[in-house]
């Protein structure tokens, strides 16, 4: 894991003042990194770094040589950077990004020489538009929740929830990347093979049980070479950083189709992303000691490390909010449907590293892997609408007085996430948020 150093002091401030202000989620502790363009500007997109409601477009930072005297490691990073992707600067590694990052921040704290030339560097973030930060060549969903996976198994088999593999192995399958989209993702409802209760046969038609699941992002820097497992020790300098991740679901279809080969049409219509991505290096003062239940099998050896013991559990704040057509038109805010926190995860997210390149398979840098649904130990913590409505047998009732079990045509959701820890700056995700459309006719 890395270790704290200035760029983590709760001290430091920023010239931007934005950055300063408390509750703040991008303030100079936390630096993540997106993709974005300025709307009728026709040039590509660029890297940008977050700095208060600011980023720092780094394409122009670099050219200003405002990282001139920042050392090579740091203006390699730098020229990385300036591209419309993170895929060459995540492939560069954690010495090369933390160079940045202490370049980054030094100019960016109150009082430091680099402010006149970086200031014309700045883009407000309310001008942008986000792209996808990583060109992703394959994307991998794991459900590393036991929580999760508890109360799924509940709902599809009573008397055996949980199957017996689920603690051994951290369970996952590979998803589609092509359908990854950015925050403010339109969804279409989508349609698909569904087999209703009492039928015979199943019927082509629109998803009635849309869900959505709220999950964290993880962005691979370095790959492996085919055939060479990460073990343990390094599996976390596989790793660039950490974003939310919005897996929508349809669970009428997931529910007819998954066995015997898993999620196939149910899952790979859309994934949103949120466009920040937080490095491990700025997640570095809210790690956690990772611990296993006594009464539950202990990790094989490849999957355990005194690092996953002593701080292999990320604290991560989750949050999940909608907001229904009928509630955007009466101006009614977003209503928080559930919270949970990733540092409840059954399994780290270097067991996940570890597990998918056992066998050899090789990650490359942009891949992304999805945590799994993060629900939580308490009935407030579920990260899906089938747990919060019990298989749509329970239904919620929202501000506006409309009634739900799962998203209708028209409703928004967002997810949030922010980091705390005592002695340490409170640092942010920003949001996700996508909104539903109504199916299209049927072909
Ligand atoms: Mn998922």
């Amino acid at each position: 894991m890395t270790v704290l150093n200035e760029t983590h002091n709760p001290q430091l401030r920023s010239w931007v003042a934005s950055a300063n202000t408390e509750g703040c989620d991008f303030p100079i502790q936390n630096l993540p990194f997106a993709v974005f363009r300025v709307p009728g500007n026709p040039h590509l997109f660029h890297v940008g770094v977050a700095i208060g409601d600011q980023m720092v477009d780094l394409t122009a930072a670099h050219a200003s040589g405002v990282f001139n005297d920042a050392g090579p490691l740091a203006q390699a990073a730098a020229q990385a950077c300036c591209a419309p992707t993170l895929n060459l600067f995540m492939a560069l590694g954690s010495a090369a990004w933390s160079a940045l990052r202490l370049a980054l921040s030094s100019a960016l704290r109150e009082g430091a020489p680099q402010q006149t030339a970086l200031q014309v560097c700045l883009v407000p973030q309310a001008n942008a538009e986000f792209a996808v930060p990583a060109h992703i060549g394959d994307y991998t969903d794991f459900y590393t929740s036991v929580h999760h996976a508890t109360n799924i198994g509940k709902l599809l088999r009573p008397d055996n929830p949980l199957l017996p593999n689920y603690k051994w192995i951290p369970i996952g399958y590979h998803g589609r990347s092509s359908s990854i989209g950015i925050s403010g993702q339109q969804v279409r409802r989508p349609l698909s093979q569904v087999m209703r209760p009492g039928a015979t046969e199943p019927v082509l038609a629109p998803s009635a049980r849309l869900d959505y699941e709220l999950e964290v992002g993880i962005f691979i820097g370095p790959g492996n070479t085919l055939g060479s497992p990460v073990p343990m020790a390094q599996a976390e300098q596989h790793v660039f950083g950490m974003c939310l991740f919005n897996d929508w679901s349809a669970r009428d279809v997931q529910g007819w189709e998954y066995q015997p080969l898993g999620p196939f049409l149910s899952k790979n219509f859309a994934s949103t992303l949120s466009p920040w991505v937080v490095t491990m290096e700025a997640l570095a003062p809210y790690r956690q000691a990772w611990t296993r239940d006594v009464v539950d099998p202990q990790p094989l050896a490849y999957l355990d490390s005194p690092e996953l013991r002593q701080s292999g559990a990320i604290g991560i704040e989750l949050e999940v909010f909608i907001q229904s057509d009928a509630m955007r038109n009466k101006g009614m805010p977003e209503h928080r449907l559930s919270h949970s926190n990733f540092r409840d995860a059954y399994w780290s997210v270097s067991q996940m590293v570890a597990h998918h390149t056992v066998n050899g398979c090789n990650l490359r840098p942009g891949d992304l892997l999805g945590s799994g649904t993060q629900s939580g130990p308490t009935e407030g913590e579920a990260g899906s609408m089938m747990e919060l409505s019990k298989g749509g047998k329970q239904s919620m009732t929202l501000p506006s007085g409309e009634a739900r079990t799962f998203l209708e045509d028209g409703d928004t959701v967002i997810f949030r996430g922010a980091c705390t820890a005592p002695g340490a700056a409170r640092i942010g995700f920003g949001e996700v948020r996508g909104t539903l459309l109504p199916a299209h006719p049927q072909p």
